[in-house]
């Protein structure tokens, strides 16, 4: 029997018509018993080598069982699949349409610290005038409000956001002030390094229910490696007192690593280190061709291939994490796996095709510039307009916009690729690592990542059954529940108890 997970599908109806039209589809053949199809609307079956030969050779009224598997899952098209094809493909370029709700603004590009990778040209702390006006930041507001999305996510990040604290106020004054007209839902995350916190600005996170997300690289000596204060010395200690105080007044937040090639060696020890520090996700980003670590590439970059040695590695301890009980997740992973089980639309554009670039995020510089996301910061190529010289409507009316939205789906090999239902290029990526958007390579830097980890995924869930009850529940926590009974480790000696028991087997 057919293998598949695909749980949004039509009742399936066993009948024998034979108008069928075979749909175009990509195929991934592990061994003779497990070839896979998708199709771009998202649908995937795994067949074994004589049902596949049903569906290639157009017999399918030999199987009448398979024909309807097919037919629900609109790898075939009939008159009852395509209304699924068609929502399914609605829900794939859903964020392309309804308009753009991310929106990631530069309160300041100073920064206190000086990471090692960072792509986002920080300044001197002390540069005040790399700081956003009032003005600008108006300006700011007023645009993001004229994308029609009625959801709307104003995300700060930097250089370290809260060294122009007054502006991050502002900002979400005023964008409270308009919102009392527009009604939008409007929510608030600051991307800070929390090493200027001061109690005002915890007071003013937990009392105006702003979401956090910080970094946390691994342990004392890699993260103080990555990512020390501007001038130097250490900023492990600061971020770990204020991840305690906040977690003592019950706020969460996210937090991701950046792997470099230092990282490289540590793919449990970091799992370890957000476990110790109390979280229950990890994030782990690999490094781009941009900014500084572009510059730097020699010294803190690696190859394609050892990072998907890593984040195997690294998955695989996270799964073990998860059979002894702990309840830990990868949120990559996670976002591949709600684009693999689901049609419902994707949250995490960075893997769609058309990316989220412009129709999905965008990203405003302190100086009102506007860049198609905010790894395109790294690029001045990148610049879309200002806030001060055009309206949404100029930006996404734009030739050069159509252009990013074409662009990000424009590769040698994503058209013929199996996981291209799931994935996507990425330009900017493209562009870093190669001096052109348009990938020149039939599998780039990037390609090679995402195709491994949507691959190792996959195999998960198709050939370990213990994993794939894990791997669901991530993507879908409510609908799959655990397969084992959660422990929860509620204090830190807990968790260091249970990090040793890891360590002792
Ligand atoms: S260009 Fe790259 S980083 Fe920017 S939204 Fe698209 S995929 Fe993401
Ligand atoms: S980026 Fe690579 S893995 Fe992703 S769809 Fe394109 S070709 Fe496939």
């Amino acid at each position: 029997m057919p293998f598949s997970l695909f749980e949004q599908q039509p009742q399936i109806r066993r009948e024998t018509d034979k108008n069928y039209v075979i749909n175009f589809y990509h195929t991934k053949k592990f061994d003779n018993d497990h070839i896979l199809i998708t199709v771009d609307h998202g649908s995937w079956i795994v067949l074994n080598k004589e049902e596949f030969d049903l569906l290639r050779f157009n017999r399918l009224n030999e199987s009448p069982y398979l024909k309807s598997i097919l037919e629900e899952k609109g790898i075939i098209l009939t008159q009852k699949s395509k209304n699924f094809i068609l929502t399914a493909t609605k829900n794939k370029y859903h964020h392309t349409w309804r308009g753009t709700t991310l929106h990631i603004l530069v309160p300041t590009l100073r920064c206190n610290q000086k990471c090692i990778y960072c792509h986002a040209k920080s300044k001197n702390p002390s540069s005040k005038k790399y700081d956003m006006t009032k003005e600008t930041a108006r300006k700011v507001v007023d645009f993001i409000f004229q994308s029609p999305s009625q959801v709307i996510t104003i995300e700060y990040q930097g250089g370290e956001s809260f060294l122009n604290f007054e502006i991050v106020k502002y900002i979400q004054q005023y964008a409270l002030e308009v919102n009392k007209k527009r009604n939008k839902n409007i929510r608030f995350v600051i991307v800070t390094n929390f090493t200027s916190m001061t109690k005002e600005k915890k007071r003013y996170i937990i009392d105006n229910n702003i979401d956090i997300c910080t970094s946390v690289d691994g342990p004392k000596e890699l993260h103080n490696y990555n990512r020390p204060m501007y001038g130097g010395g250490n900023s492990y200690d600061k971020v770990v007192e204020v991840i305690e105080e906040f977690q003592k007044e019950g706020k969460g937040m996210g937090a991701l690593p950046t792997i470099t090639k230092k990282s490289l060696e540590y793919p449990e020890e970091i799992v370890d280190e957000y476990i110790l520090r109390g979280f229950n996700s990890i994030m782990s980003r690999n490094l781009s061709h941009m900014g500084s670590a572009k510059e730097l590439w020699d010294k803190l970059g690696y190859t394609a291939e050892e990072y998907i040695d890593f984040f195997k590695k690294q998955i695989d301890y996270i799964i073990k994490i998860n059979k002894k009980g702990v309840k830990f997740m990868d949120v990559k992973s996670r976002f591949i796996l709600q684009r693999i089980l689901s049609i419902e639309p994707r949250i995490f554009t960075c893997f769609g095709s058309p990316c989220g670039a412009i129709f999905g995020q965008i990203a405003y510089d302190q100086d009102g510039n506007i860049f198609t996301c905010d790894e395109a910061r790294s690029d001045e190529k990148f610049i879309m307009g200002n806030v001060h010289t055009h309206t949404y409507k100029d930006l996404i009316k734009n030739s050069g916009s159509k252009i990013v939205d074409h662009t990000s789906c424009l590769s040698l090999n994503c058209d013929n690729c199996v996981w291209h239902p799931y994935c996507g290029t990425c330009m900017v990526w493209a562009h870093g690592s190669q001096g052109n958007a348009v990938s020149k390579l039939a599998m780039d830097y990037e390609c090679k990542i995402r195709s491994a980890q949507t691959e190792y995924l996959f195999k998960k869930l198709i050939f370990d059954k213990e994993a794939r009850k894990i791997l669901m529940n991530w993507a879908f926590p409510k609908k799959y529940p655990p397969p084992y009974k959660e422990k929860k480790l509620l204090t830190k000696q807990e968790r260091e108890a249970f990090i040793k028991s890891l360590k002792e087997e």
